[in-house]
């Protein structure tokens, strides 16, 4: 058994097996006999697998191994970390990873993510389908005591994969929103939204009483506010419209929806591709300024 003071003396990469007391704090020791493989990475402790039945593993199930090559995307992803980038500001509280939709999925959390990316593990990460499975949520962000900005390490992560081989599902709903100003990635046109927007409100004045004067403006220059509307309402929910139609009249609110740049969401950030979210995002930025509306209400 490898005593913790021992750990210099083992060589960076190595791994050995202790008894947990080891390295674990004395209060953490539920039992003592279960013995641990741990990878030596400088001079720290990490604890790499599990024994099924221990009841105290929250990193990995299966052992990491350190890549030979040098992560290719590890100096930019450093960029946007704070004080220096330095990964191991991480304190592996796991603030992240509890409050984390996409834990658990994938055999991945934020924080197994994080301790990949900072050994530089990328081809480990790009088989991974997690960094697919995170929702850009933030919410680690806001529950990290270093700030560390995990969603944007995840967009890299994305990058590592080819354009064409990236989910079909994000890719094609991407390269459908690009081919007009709709921005829609269901393909709604301006027509279709029009139509489907003037029908619904129709409906509501008509059958609902007490809402004879709800409004949904459509191009309404001057507006006080923009309004975007996921796609998939209009197309298959339309009703889905109207509450919010309803909280906006009543809070006597000065609003419109454009027939351009109209749908609010936007695969192509989700799809990790630059160039098409910006090109979306300037789309729509230049309804609403064309428009002359003064604030830009994205519902998504
Ligand atoms: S919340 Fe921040 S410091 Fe804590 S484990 Fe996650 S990334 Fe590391
Ligand atoms: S942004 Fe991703 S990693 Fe962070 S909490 Fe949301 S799903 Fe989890």
């Amino acid at each position: 058994m490898h005593k913790k003071n021992n750990i210099n003396k083992l060589a960076v990469g190595s791994t050995v097996t202790v008894c947990r007391e080891a390295a674990r704090p004395k209060q953490l020791v539920r039992a003592a006999s279960v013995k641990q493989e741990f990878l030596i990475i400088s001079t720290k402790w990490v604890r790499m697998s599990k024994k099924k039945g221990t009841g105290l593993c929250s990193m990995a199930e299966e052992a990491i191994k350190l890549g030979e090559n040098k992560s290719k995307f590890i100096d930019k992803v450093k960029e946007h970390l704070p004080d220096g980038g330095n990964l191991n500001l991480c304190l592996t509280c796991g603030a992240c990873s509890s409050g984390c939709p996409a834990t658990g999925l994938a055999d991945m959390d934020p924080r197994k993510f994080l301790r990949m990316a900072a050994l530089g593990m990328d081809e480990e990460i790009k088989k991974s389908p997690w960094p697919w499975l995170c929702t850009m949520c933030q919410r680690c962000i806001y529950v990290c005591p270093m700030k560390i900005n995990i969603p944007q390490l995840v967009y890299y992560a994305r990058q590592l994969t080819p354009r064409e081989d990236r989910p079909k599902g994000i890719l094609g709903s991407c390269d459908v929103a690009l081919r007009s100003d709709t921005c829609s990635a269901m393909g709604a046109t301006e027509e279709d939204f029009q139509f489907v927007v003037e029908d619904v409100l129709e409906e509501v004045q008509a059958e609902q009483p007490g809402w004879e004067d709800l409004q949904a403006p459509i191009n309404k220059k001057g507006s006080y506010f923009y309004l975007n509307q996921n796609s998939r309402e209009p197309v298959t929910e339309a009703d889905e419209m109207i509450p919010l139609w309803k909280i906006l009249h009543k809070v006597d609110a000065d609003w419109t929806y454009g027939t351009k740049g109209w749908a609010a969401e936007n695969y192509c950030m989700f799809l990790a591709d630059d160039e098409a979210w910006e090109h979306i995002t300037r789309v729509k930025a230049k309804a609403v300024e064309d428009l002359g509306c003064k604030v830009w209400l994205n519902t998504e």
